[in-house]
């Protein structure tokens, strides 16, 4: 099915088209009809499927029609970190260059003079993480009453990260009369009672599982120790096919060493974990993908969502504790046709966690 058969605009078939998509992906071909109808939706779906632009684009059309007004947003999309919101957001620039749409972004971290100015004048899409969103709203910044779209992202992140609360609170600040869309990896009890408070009648669509969007990732296991776990990555990153590659670690304190004896060893090396200052981490990111570092190391919540292309290797140095952390690390790799390969680094004492991903991923780790 092609995009021009999914109900969008022309301009945003055009700007589709210049993006370089061809054909949508399952949950684009899901979402975005019955979005455009006005329906609500829970769409299950991880990073990597495409589903970014499962709402993003239709939300550009719906809001194409209709006027902003002051200190009123119209829609509201709620992020669990400032990277996917920050996210977001690119992705609204690149796919509404033909719609005039305003937008602000809430995320901690940054500066906020210049987004409460915009919001003061009237934004047709608010990107917040909930925690800045609900400071503003509290201090009297922001009226929700206006704001008959909400996206909740990453539901089950934003459940990891204590968010929930603040959702209720501002889902119960939020018109009734709305529409809402939920996107979730998973749907565990917490979230499934989240969307039955705040949804109405919605239409769930289901993408292809987690593990089966990262199939044309190759996936390898070295069984080490912790004692030489060291020296296998420096030999691992030293490999001739490693053009760059991102190395995950369960723990901040690890990125950090990590990050000091890559660098000892003649990497060039970068880092990003949760107690860096947002600006930091995106400068830091930005030197990965123009190329001035090649191995950038990383904990788990900094590095969640960022949209690595082209990334020719993603090292766990770690076994992540949560299954689903591990989908998310390698679900960076295999999206929109790239390949790649993940290579884990296990200890005897991780055969757990080993067994429980290859479980959920429904594949063994080579
Ligand atoms: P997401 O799941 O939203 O994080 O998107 C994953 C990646 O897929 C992003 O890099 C998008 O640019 C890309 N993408 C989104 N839609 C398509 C599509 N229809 N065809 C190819 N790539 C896409």
């Amino acid at each position: 099915m092609p995009f021009a058969d999914l109900g969008l605009s022309d301009p945003l078939l055009r700007a589709v088209a210049e993006a370089g998509y061809d054909e949508p992906t399952p949950i684009q071909k899901g979402t975005i009809p019955p979005v455009l109808m006005g329906k609500d939706i829970i769409g299950i779906a991880q990073t990597g499927t495409g589903k970014t632009a499962a709402f993003v684009l239709p939300m550009i059309d719906i809001l194409g029609e209709g006027r902003s007004r002051a200190r009123m947003p119209r829609s509201l999309i709620l992020e669990p970190t400032r990277e996917l919101a920050a996210q977001v957001a690119e992705n609204f620039e690149k796919y509404g260059k033909y719609h005039k749409l305003s937008m602000a972004l809430l995320i901690g971290g940054v500066q906020m003079g210049d987004q409460v100015k915009a919001l003061e004048k009237g934004v047709d899409v608010l990107i917040a993480t909930p925690g800045r969103l609900m400071d503003l709203y509290g201090r009297g910044k922001i009226l929700l009453t206006g704001c008959s779209l909400l996206v909740i992202d990453e539901a089950d992140r934003m459940l990891d990260m204590g968010f929930i609360p603040d959702i209720e609170e501002i889902c119960s600040r939020l018109p009734k009369t709305r529409q809402t869309l939920l996107f979730s990896a998973t749907m565990p009890p917490p979230i499934k009672k989240l969307a039955d408070k705040f949804l109405t009648d919605p239409k769930q669509i289901e993408a292809s599982r987690p593990a089966s969007a990262n199939l044309n990732i190759e996936q390898r296991l070295i069984i080490t120790t912790s004692a030489k776990k060291r020296d296998v990555l420096r030999d691992v990153l030293r490999h001739a096919e490693v053009r760059n590659a991102i190395v995950f670690s369960n723990r901040k304190t690890t990125v950090r060493d990590l990050a000091t004896s890559l660098k000892k060893s003649g990497f060039k090396v970068g880092q990003i974990h949760g107690d860096m200052e947002q600006a930091e981490r995106i400068a830091e990111f930005d030197r990965f993908k123009d190329g001035s570092i090649t191995i950038l190391v990383a904990s788990d919540v900094a590095a969640r969502g960022l949209d690595v292309k082209g990334v020719s290797h993603v090292v766990n140095f770690d076994v992540p504790w949560q299954p689903d952390d591990y989908v998310h690390r390698i679900g960076r790799r295999g999206r929109a046709g790239l390949t790649g390969i993940a290579i884990t680094l296990a200890t005897k004492e991780d055969a757990e966690a080993v067994a429980a991903i290859e479980k959920l991923t429904n594949t063994k780790i080579a």
